[in-house]
């Protein structure tokens, strides 16, 4: 599934392509997670400047001329594709928008978990309040300090669960999470409230840079990421854990042990991550 890095990818290729265009057309072939419906969704849309494009946690926000926002979720597999006029949809491009300059944005999803939904601005304001994400991690204002309270509000929680809740940090999955907790000799068992401050200040450390690392590398492809031309992410060249069970830790040399939370498989080394 994206995490930050990689949705961050899609945010930064999408703004440089496709800001300040007008959305001439649209096809939907498969609209039955977006909102509005369709005819409503298309009519809305059409006519409309795609602004400018942001991001919030893993959520992508077209924000549109006349006041209204789309926002969009790739879930699973979603996929933002930006192509030239004669290129034609295939079975699994759900969504086409026809832009100025010959250039067409598809929205593509095999397994269709992923959704648009287009909304004023007012609304769109109201709808990330009640999803209650966190701080930005790659915000300057993500400080230790406020890792460290965002931590405190789940003090009985485990610390790998900890940081896939979107309300306590936001964009961090189960890619990432690990990777910083191995990075930080934390094992992802730890309660919270059993951190030192030096042991929250790494994990902090370990967690901005290596998502900073991973926009860098337009994110990491260990599953079936691609970017908005198709490219893969190059930062699965950089991982240490993620996948790596059953091989030795580069740190220490012990077999990396593989456990299931919650339903997510978590990779740690058992005698070097304490
Ligand atoms: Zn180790």
């Amino acid at each position: 599934m994206p995490e930050l890095p990689e949705v961050e990818t899609v945010v930064r290729q999408l703004n440089s392509a496709i800001a300040n265009l007008k959305i001439n057309d649209v096809q939907v072939y498969f609209g039955i997670r977006n909102q509005p419906e369709q005819k409503s969704f298309i009519s809305t849309l059409v006519g409309k400047t795609i602004l400018k494009v942001e991001r919030r946690a893993k959520v992508i926000i077209f924000r549109l001329s006349d006041d209204m926002t789309m926002v969009a979720h790739l879930k699973m597999s979603g996929k933002f594709f930006i192509h030239l006029a004669e290129v034609k949809p295939d079975k699994h491009t759900h969504v086409v928008l026809r832009l100025d300059n010959d250039k067409q944005l598809f929205w593509h999803d095999v397994r269709k978990f992923g959704y648009l939904k287009i909304m004023t601005n007012l609304e769109v304001d109201d709808w990330f309040l009640n999803k209650n994400f966190g701080p930005e991690p790659l915000l300057d204002t993500f400080t230790p300090a406020v890792f460290k309270r965002q931590l405190l509000t789940r003090k009985n929680a485990k610390i790998k669960n900890t940081l896939l809740d979107q309300s306590v940090v936001a964009g961090v999955g189960n890619i990432y999470d690990i990777e910083a907790l191995w990075l930080a000799k934390i094992h992802p068992l730890r309660v919270i409230n059993t951190l030192t401050d030096s042991e929250i200040e790494l994990l902090h450390q370990h967690i901005v840079a290596i998502l900073h690392k991973s926009v860098a590398a337009n994110g990491t492809s260990s599953d079936d990421f691609l970017d908005t031309s198709k490219k893969r992410g190059t930062f699965q060249d950089e991982l240490k854990v993620y996948g790596k069970e059953n091989t030795p830790c580069p740190r220490c040399a012990t077999i990396f042990t593989k456990i299931k939370l919650n339903g997510r498989g978590t990779v740690f080394c058992p005698s070097c991550q304490i």
